[in-house]
């Protein structure tokens, strides 16, 4: 919810980097992002004031990152998570540059650093990207980065299940109808923003 994002906080980011042992090197060329917090500020209306968005993976529903893949290693699993199997990738950067939404990167340097044994270390010469912490999910448990942001008492991200009508996300749908980036593009995105 971009009505409830602030500037400062980076709570989102900083929990994903601790969960899935994503480090910074201090340097831009080598550095990865699963989710990242963007400013937008509208050019062309007066006055407009700036929002801030974490963008990351949109989990879409027609990926183009799946449809490029020649060793079939980035895969959708059945409940609509798209993920990348690391034995399988092959480094080739193809879906990097399918994905519309930059959330791919590639891992030019490996992890000295350790902070969450629940998931393997990052593989050198292999992309990544935000899974929705799947290893939580599968323990029914939030991503890291709504975890996160409920903490900070704004609660500008929810979770949660789109297929059931009843879920608190599919309520907050039909309460406020919620827009998708680059929807033109019609890869039916998962992830939804209010107040764009
Ligand atoms: Fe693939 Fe990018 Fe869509 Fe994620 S946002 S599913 S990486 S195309
Ligand atoms: Fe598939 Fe890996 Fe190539 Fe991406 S970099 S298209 S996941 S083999």
């Amino acid at each position: 919810d971009a009505n409830l994002c602030t500037e400062k906080c980076h709570e989102c980011t900083h929990a994903c980097r601790i969960e899935n042992n994503v480090p910074l090197f201090g340097d831009e060329k080598i550095d990865a992002y699963w989710i990242r917090k963007v400013t937008a500020t509208p050019k062309y209306i007066e006055g407009a004031e700036s929002i801030y968005l974490p963008m990351l993976c949109n989990h879409c529903e027609h990926a183009p990152c799946e449809h490029v893949c020649p060793v079939a290693a980035t895969f959708t699993r059945k409940d609509g998570i798209v993920l990348i199997d690391k034995h399988r990738c092959i480094g080739c950067r193809y879906c990097m540059i399918a994905c519309p939404y930059k959330a791919r990167t590639f891992v030019f340097k490996k992890t000295t650093k350790w902070t969450n044994k629940d998931v393997p270390k990052r593989s050198k010469g292999v992309v990544e990207k935000c899974n929705f912490c799947v290893q939580r999910i599968d323990q029914q448990r939030l991503p890291a980065c709504v975890e996160a942001c409920n903490k900070t008492g704004e609660k500008a991200m929810i979770f949660g299940n789109l297929k059931d009508r009843d879920s608190e996300i599919s309520q907050y749908l039909r309460k406020y109808a919620p827009k998708r980036l680059r929807e033109d593009l019609g890869l039916e995105p998962k992830v939804f923003y209010r107040g764009i």
